[in-house]
């Protein structure tokens, strides 16, 4: 089962103005083949469908707390690309034209379909879709899957944050090198231990580590490269048999945390009336109100 926390995985800055074009390129990093939709459920399946969950369960443990985590980034890229919709549109009398922009916008279903916020598809406006998912049952062949993915999924990140410096985006694209960074080495350390080939040594591909982003240099900062988090106050403290030793790249020790990180507020939307979202004039309010409050 999940527990949900009402809170964002990092503070993200909430700016007065986005960028629509920025908005579509990182829901890429969301709905694309290898953005945050594929880690998430590649990890989920592969935990349900996982054989031998007590007899592996190091192993098990790592993809099933990983999930956990992947749920946390699906929300803060989605939750990014709500906040690079802000103050694109004003509102207005239909006549007037007030979704104009959009036509101007590269992904014209933010404006159209979803009132410009998420949604689980690609730069291109391409659903996600599940074809994506990776869960072949050998858990070597998955293991150097995930760290396929990971090291994709980090390449797709660098190239987003060379298309757009709106500080939103480069703030949520450095947390998200780091931490998967720190995936990529922890299959990598599963491998290491399921063959005894050292893999870390071709980490980082591409080879340009996380100190080259000045938006990843504060969580590195922080340390948050050597940590693996449990997501749980009991279950799957068995990743500590993975992760363990030292960062191949900066010689620091690894440790797990049990538990999640402290997190942040989550920023609130405000009603946009040219989408109609979410829909409700101030009477209509007032009544919904009223009828909240009622003992029935
Ligand atoms: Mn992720
Ligand atoms: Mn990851």
């Amino acid at each position: 089962m999940f527990k949900r926390v009402n809170r964002l995985a990092i503070q993200l800055p909430v700016p007065e103005h986005g960028d629509a074009n920025a908005a579509a390129a990182v829901q890429n990093l969301l709905g694309g083949k290898f953005g945050e939709m594929s880690t998430l459920n590649n990890y989920m399946f592969q935990s349900f469908n996982f054989r031998c969950k007590k007899k592996l369960k190091p192993f098990y443990d790592l993809v099933a707390s990983i999930t956990a985590e992947e749920f946390g980034h699906v929300e803060l890229v989605s939750t990014t690309i709500n906040l690079l919709s802000t103050g694109l549109t004003h509102p207005g009398d239909p006549d007037s034209t007030p979704l104009r922009r959009g036509l101007k916008a590269h992904n014209l279903q933010y404006f159209i379909a979803t009132a410009q916020t998420s949604f689980p598809m690609d730069s291109m406006g391409n659903p996600w879709n599940g074809s994506f998912v990776h869960s072949s049952g050998n858990l070597i062949e998955d293991m150097l899957h995930n760290f396929f993915l990971e090291v994709g999924a980090r390449t797709q990140k660098m190239r987003v944050y060379e298309m757009t410096d709106h500080p939103t985006a480069r703030e949520m694209i450095g947390y998200l090198l780091v931490r998967g960074g720190t995936h990529a080495l922890a299959y990598a350390k599963a491998l290491e231990i399921l063959t005894g080939v050292y893999i870390p040594d071709m980490i980082p591909i591409p080879s340009l580590d996380n100190s080259h982003f000045d938006h990843a240099r504060k969580y590195m900062e922080q340390g948050l490269h050597n940590v693996l988090f449990t997501w749980s106050s009991k279950d799957y403290r068995d990743i500590d048999k993975i992760w363990k030793g030292t960062n191949p790249e900066t010689g620091e020790r690894l440790c797990v945390v049990v538990g999640r990180p402290e997190g942040a507020p989550m920023p609130d939307l405000e009603s946009l009336p040219e989408e109609f979202a979410p829909g409700l004039t101030k009477d209509h309010y007032l009544q919904v109100l009223k009828r909240l409050k009622a003992s029935m």
